[in-house]
């Protein structure tokens, strides 16, 4: 390959995935290669594409990095010389302490083209989410970002902490924590007050988010005694007295609560992010798992229902993973470009509901009719039958082997002729039996969410009678009527079961539930 690639340096944000910018997310999904450094979550990498390769070289905090700056760099211009895609991700934003301008300049040196997006510092966005403006037209017109590391360099030996003190409003120091003392020692000797209202924010804008208020006089003192450490925001002036009324992260209603999400992991991304933006931390223990038929008589009756297609009346999704498996397997013996327009031409489209909608319309397919209220397959039935089936009429149901046959019977009993055929299976992935029993008797879980009936089967099977019973104690939620039943069939009675079975929605009445409780 001789086409030159780039690197790219993207700002990851403080710590809340969601909290990257749009351009940082689209560089993520392009790149080849990407470089990170250890990461608050690692649900950015969700972003990457899934050739990617990718590529851990640090560690948080003061440690040793596992790579040394020489190697990163050689990696990343070696890596684009080869004509890749490099991102080179760094938390906040990549020039704020960051030494992307070391790196950045490393690539100009080697004529490496290269870009910057630019992220969230942990600066503004902690201090954001502790409730504190940085800046403020009744208390503070400028701020100052430090460095309170202790670095043998000649720049920050330099800092003039004293003059600083005197001449900006906020002060914000970063990797402050282990230095305070002397930090503070020397703002005092500069003639700061010691009444100065001072805080420190820990893991900001994450779910363990901590935050600790007090004077500069008092502040080393005060994070000692709360556990306050590594990775948090300093920050020095009266801005900090505005947290009182403007706490709002730390009040979000499921604010630090540990959440079980049970949901395979190719579909949690948006109920975690949903846990995540009322203030939960969302802990991804998949119980089911989605793998396409790899026997060979399942793949005939596939590729049967395919042929059959021109002779098949209507097609029912009812869930958004019919749809997708189906799209794959179309795709597969239709070769590509098969699938979009012409696919279902003709066919009348029926899904179970909104979501399962979006994803046939998103695959290319046409929806004829989307169940409303409850949005389940009762639902859909009773809407398939206002306008029964012709006698003989072929229809189509793409489901897994575990699928129920409810719709099925009802449609056959109005005299179609249905085939159901698995599309995909669905599995119990592995899962840590121990680790999962063990954190529900400790208490570390106040909720439990369910999305199929079959993520209740497979965390039943993982309990014993203890840990059956520490779960009893945890708020559960179940994502439909069908969930709830299988929950209630099991000795489970769920809290929260939504209006509609949306993961949002649930998120709204869980997080509402709790904050009535
Ligand atoms: N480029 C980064 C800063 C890197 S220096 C940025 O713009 O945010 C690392 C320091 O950033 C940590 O020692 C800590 O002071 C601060 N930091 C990073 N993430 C943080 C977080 N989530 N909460 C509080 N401080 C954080």
């Amino acid at each position: 390959m001789s086409r030159l690639g780039r690197v790219v340096l993207v700002g990851a944000g403080p710590g809340d995935p969601d909290l990257i910018t749009l351009r940082g997310a689209k560089m993520l999904a392009k790149a080849d290669v990407i470089f990170y450094d250890e990461l608050a979550t690692n649900e950015l990498l969700d972003h990457a594409k899934d050739r990617a390769v990718l590529i851990n070289v640090g560690k948080r905090g003061h440690d040793e990095p596992t790579r040394t700056q020489d190697e990163i760099n050689s990696l990343l211009l070696e890596h684009a010389r080869q004509g890749r895609t490099v991102v080179r991700l760094k938390g906040g934003d990549p020039l704020v302490f960051g030494r992307g301008g070391e790196e950045m300049s490393l690539c100009a040196a080697a004529g490496i083209p290269f870009e910057i997006v630019p992220g969230v510092t942990s600066a503004v966005a902690a201090l954001a989410y502790a409730g504190i403006p940085v800046t403020d037209r009744r208390h503070s017109a400028s701020f100052a970002v430090v460095t309170g590391h202790k670095d043998p360099s000649r720049v920050s030996e330099q800092t003039r902490w004293r003059a600083l003190g005197q001449s900006v409003d906020t002060l914000v120091i970063l990797m402050g924590m282990r230095n305070l003392p002397r930090l503070v020692g020397e703002l005092l000797a500069g003639g700061k007050s010691p009444e100065t209202p001072a805080a420190a924010v820990m893991n900001g804008t994450l779910p363990e988010q901590r935050t600790c208020v007090s004077t500069l006089g008092e502040l080393a003192a005060v994070a000692e005694r709360e556990g306050i450490s590594a990775p948090a925001v300093v920050v020095v002036g009266d801005v900090v007295g505005l947290r009182d009324g403007l706490s709002w992260w730390e009040r979000q209603p499921l604010f630090g609560r540990n959440v079980l999400v049970t949901r395979a992991s190719q579909q949690s991304a948006e109920l975690a992010a949903a846990l995540r933006s009322v203030g939960a931390a969302p802990v991804l223990e998949p119980m089911i798992e989605f793998s396409e038929i790899e026997d060979p008589v399942g793949q005939a009756k596939i590729a049967s229902a395919i042929a059959m297609l021109d002779q098949t009346q209507s097609i029912v999704f009812t869930s958004s993973n019919a749809v997708r498996f189906f799209a794959r397997a179309l795709e597969s013996i239709r070769g590509e470009g098969g699938v979009s327009a012409s696919g279902l031409a003709g066919i009348h489209t029926f899904c179970v509901g909104e979501r399962t909608a979006q994803v046939a319309l998103a695959a290319g397919f046409p929806v004829h009719v989307v169940a409303t209220g409850r949005s389940d397959a009762e639902a859909l039935l009773g809407q398939l039958l206002q306008s029964p089936p012709a006698g003989g009429e072929r229809v189509l149901i793409p489901g897994s082997q575990i699928a129920r046959t409810l719709i099925a019977d009802g449609l056959r009993a109005a005299g179609a002729q249905v085939d159901c055929v698995t599309f995909y299976e669905n599995r119990r992935p592995d899962i840590d039996v121990a680790g999962l029993r063990g954190r529900l008797m400790r208490g570390e879980l106040h909720a439990l969410t369910f999305t199929s009936p079959s993520t209740v089967d497979h965390f039943v099977e993982c309990l014993d009678d203890e840990s059956r019973e520490a779960a009893g104690q945890c708020m559960i939620a179940a994502i439909g009527r069908t969930t709830a039943r299988q929950l209630e069939s099991v000795g489970f009675r769920p809290d929260v079961v939504p209006s509609r079975p949306d993961v949002s929605v649930m998120v709204e009445e869980l997080a509402a539930a709790v904050k009535g409780d």
